[in-house]
Parts: C-alpha cells; structure tokens; sequence
C-alpha cells in the first residue's frame, strides 16, 4: 500500500491552517485558497490572489484533489455520468459514480441535480440493484463525498443533491455527515434541497433525526412484506417493517420533514394489486409520500454472475399500481430513470469498467 498524500479537501479548516502556514502563507490565505475551490478554481495557479510563491508550494505539496476522472458519458437527454477513481487501500480499484443531472427546462434557474455516491460498492445486497452485486470495498472518506460535489460543479451550477449513489449512506454517516454540512454551509445546497436515501436501519434513523440533519429522508422499502422484504434488501433481514415505519414517524415528528418511501416495481413480482393494497393500509394516516421507481434493466454484472432476471412493468402496471395506493389515502409519485440508454442506472458505469 502506498500512501497518497492527503489532499487539500481532506484537511480540516486548523489542519488547512497549519498546512498553509508551513509552506510559507499567512492563516488566512487557507480561507481565500478553500473560497477559490469551492468557487471553481481547480489549480494554485488560478487563484491569483495568493502570492506566486505561496501557490507553486501549494501546488508542490498539497494536492487539491484526490480523485481521478476515469470515465464521463453523456446521455441524449443531458445527464452526464462520472466514473471517478480514488486512491486505492488495497487490491482492486476504488471507483464511484456521480451522475449529474440537469433540470428538464433547461432554463430553469433551479440547477442541475447531482447524485453522490458514499461506499465503494454496497453490504446491502438487494438483489435488483447493480451497486450491491460484488460487495463493499471500502467506505468514502468525508473528503471524497465531498469531493464529488466538485466534479460535479465541473459539468454546470447544481442545486440539488440526492445520495442516493452507491452505497448505503447510514453505513458511513459520520463520513456522509461531514461532507453534507460542508455542502450545506459552504456551497449553499439548503436541507430541504438534499436528499438521502436508505434502507432505513430504525436505531440510526432514530439516532439522526434529533440532530438536525442537513437533509430529506428517503426509505426504500420495495414491498409491504416483511418475509418479501428480507429477500429484496438483504441487509434488513429480520427487521420488521412496522419498525421502519415508526422510525419515519419519528423522524417526522423530530424534523417536521416527511419521509418519502422508495420503492422499485419489479414485474411480475411486488407489483400486484395486493401489494399496492397492502402498502396503502401500511401508510394510512402517516405523513409520508411513495416515490415509485419502475426498475431499471441491468445489462451487466461482475464477473461470470448472471443478470438477476426481473423486468421492468408495463406503463399501465406502473399507473394501476400509483392509483391504487393514491386512493387509499399517500401521496405517490412515480420516478421514471432518465439518462438509461446510457447505463445511468446506479452502479452500472462502474461495472462496465471493470
Ligand atoms: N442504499 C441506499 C441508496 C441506494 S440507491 C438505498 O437503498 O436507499 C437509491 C434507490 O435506487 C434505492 O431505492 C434503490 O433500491 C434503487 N435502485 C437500485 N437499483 C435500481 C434499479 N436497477 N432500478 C431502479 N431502482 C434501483
């Protein structure tokens, strides 16, 4: 293993002092070189206020940031997909996926969306989903979900952010943390403009929400069932989902925020009628919304695994199934995938790649 240094992001406002004090700058110079990141200047050399001494020290011995640009693809309806490599721990190749999306007017003074990973693949495992198909390598650091925000402003103005990447977020949340309340208080991506989304674990959602996070919740749920449950997000094995759904309810009553619940239709198979049925009797009279997401194909998975064999349902399926659980009392949205001829899908670039 060989140690890369740690980048200038890494560093926390003291250590950035400390750091910049050495390489011969006064204090404050930390503050004028982190404004000049976080306004866009991706090298010392732009950030012509520092003296040239000061900037050709930084630039020999603090890089700005630690990630590498593998891969960009672009989809005709305007998302752009990164494929972003971070210094490897160990064996393999430490790479995520940002995708940046930008408003469906492209006039729109809202900026673009930007979708932020936080595991170098994903422990959850549910069967449907690209991420969780080789297991997880390793936790992002703070810096390196921050640094994503980054790359992204690359591409154009953001002003929405959802972590809903790969990885499950409430694996890594002091890390996710760090990096949201930067996004917050220093790129100005308000809480009711950031959304994360989880598999819900109820001791740590109960654990967040009286600690006012920077964000939206988002749970994904996928059925109503309990035994269906543990098969689709493995991770939540014997977890019941009336406990889930009390967490959200806390959750709510804490942040005054609703929770939104995810859930994937898979064709065929928690698409029915009685599972609309059931999920509206689940969330009558909570302050909730459904977020339905009609599944995205995969077109590969590593190594020789075989593709997990659902399908995505029919439009019809997909507007009986909304008016099902609308008429029962929860609001339902339904999320078509943009960007999909492109492998946009989560976790899908990084599988092409490798
Ligand atoms: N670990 C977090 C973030 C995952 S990505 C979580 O589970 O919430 C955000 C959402 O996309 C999740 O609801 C996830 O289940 C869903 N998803 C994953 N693969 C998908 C696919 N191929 N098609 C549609 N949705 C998918």
């Amino acid at each position: 293993m060989t140690a890369s240094p740690r980048p200038f992001l890494a560093l926390t406002p003291d250590e950035l002092v400390e750091r910049v004090v050495e390489l011969g700058g006064r204090p404050f110079h930390a503050k004028v070189a982190r404004e000049a990141l976080f306004s866009g200047a991706r090298t010392y050399e732009e950030m012509t206020s520092l003296s040239a001494t000061l900037r050709e020290a930084l630039g020999a011995n603090l890089p700005l940031l630690s990630s590498e640009l593998r891969h960009t693809t672009r989809a005709s309806d305007g998302a752009t997909k990164l494929l972003l490599g971070f210094p490897t721990r160990d064996e393999g190749s430490d790479e995520v996926e940002t995708v940046h999306i930008p408003p469906h007017n492209p006039k729109s003074p809202k900026g673009a969306t930007l979708c932020v990973s936080t595991q170098v693949g994903c422990p959850v495992a549910c069967p449907f989903c690209a991420s969780g198909l080789a297991g997880l390598v390793r936790n992002l650091e703070a810096h390196e979900v921050l640094e994503q925000f980054l790359r992204g402003m690359e591409i154009g103005p953001i002003g929405r952010a959802v972590v809903m990447g790969i990885g499950e977020p409430l694996l890594n949340y002091e890390s996710v943390r760090t990096a949201l309340d930067v996004v917050n208080a220093e790129l100005g991506i308000g809480t009711r403009k950031v959304t994360l989304s989880t598999v819900g674990f109820p001791d740590r959602v109960r654990a967040v929400a009286p600690t006012k996070p920077p964000f939206q919740l988002a749970i994904s749920l996928h059925t109503p069932f309990d035994e269906e449950r543990d098969v689709l997000v493995p991770a939540m094995k014997g977890v019941p989902i009336e406990d889930v759904l009390s967490a959200g309810d806390e959750w709510f009553r804490e942040t005054h925020r609703e929770v939104t619940y995810e859930y994937v239709l898979l064709g065929g198979h928690n698409d029915t009628p009685h599972h609309a049925a059931e999920l509206g009797r689940r969330l009558r009279g909570r302050r909730a919304t459904v977020n339905l997401i009609p599944w995205n194909p995969l077109t590969r998975a590593p190594g020789d695994e075989p593709l997990p064999s659902y399908r995505r349902p029919r439009a019809e399926v997909v507007a009986g199934f909304q008016e099902d659980v609308q008429s029962l009392g929860t609001v339902t949205t339904v999320r078509w995938s943009r960007g999909l001829e492109s492998d946009a899908a989560c976790g899908q670039l990084r599988l092409h790649s490798s």
